[in-house]
């Protein structure tokens, strides 16, 4: 996109000591420098890594509290099974007990006891097959649990590693950002503030480049070689003028490597 309010007119070009130019280019280095750090600060593998250890630990921690719970239930429930039995058992031992002793002697009353106790060991049967179940689902829900728990851990370590590399990084990354802010202090006085002010507009707008060498022709922004018309009128632009590349706009800094033909 070609934005021309932003280009001086042609007859009042802006006006800087070459110097200053060339220090233009140090502190787009710097600047460059800097948006890769940032970059990498905003992208460090250890943040996804350490988002998803943390979402898993979520989704096992309410795993494992829905599996506590039903652990707590099914203990319960076989403990209530448990006591079924008892209760069963105990009855079943007080009629046996009764005709053991010879107290139910009436025929019908012994056969009707004799039915009882049948029935009895019948319901028995049934219960401690219910309770088996009850215990073979607690085992496998303890299990289940068990392992959630350890998986847990395992989720909750790998957050806190993932946690303790990225704040080891961001720490590294941080100093060296702190570093080209220094570096960067050093370089703006150098700059004039119209020049400053256009090169942070470009580099606004233009992918974090605002000034480029000119070198063997090309433009250091948009790597395009320039045209010879281009060139001609960058070559008889006095030192101090600011020119721009026709194709990027961007401000093209000219040294000895620029492949200028000299002046005539
Ligand atoms: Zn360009």
């Amino acid at each position: 996109m070609d934005l021309p309010g932003l280009r001086p007119p042609e007859e009042h070009p802006l006006k800087a000591d070459p110097a200053a130019q060339l220090r233009l280019l140090d502190l787009q280095e710097l600047d460059t420098r800097a948006d890769t750090l940032s970059h990498r600060l905003r992208t460090l593998p250890e943040i996804a890594e350490q988002a998803e250890a943390e979402a898993e630990y979520r989704t096992l921690f309410d795993a494992q509290r829905d599996l506590a719970i039903a652990v707590d239930d099914l203990t319960a429930e076989q403990k209530r099974a448990d006591r079924d039995v008892e209760q069963v058992k105990a009855r079943r031992e007080r009629d046996q007990g009764r005709m053991d002793a010879g107290q139910v002697t009436n025929p019908k009353d012994l056969e009707r006891m004799t039915g009882e106790l049948e029935s009895l060991q019948r319901r028995i049967a049934t219960l401690e097959d219910e309770e088996l179940e009850v215990m073979e689902r607690l085992e496998e829900t303890q299990g289940k649990l068990d392992d959630v728990r350890r998986h847990l851990d395992a989720a909750k370590d790998r957050a806190g590693s993932a946690a303790a590399a990225r704040q080891e990084k961001s720490t590294a990354l941080e100093g060296e950002l702190r570093g080209v802010a220094g570096e960067r202090e050093q370089v703006v006085p150098d700059v004039p503030a119209d020049l400053l002010a256009l090169y942070e507009k470009l580099r606004a707008s233009k992918g974090g480049t605002g000034a480029a060498l000119l070198r063997r022709k090309e433009c250091g922004g948009c790597r395009l070689t320039l045209n010879q018309a281009d060139l001609a009128a960058i070559v008889k632009a006095p030192e101090d003028d600011v020119v721009r590349c026709e194709e990027c706009g961007r401000i093209l800094v000219r040294t000895a490597e620029s492949g200028l033909p000299s002046p005539i």
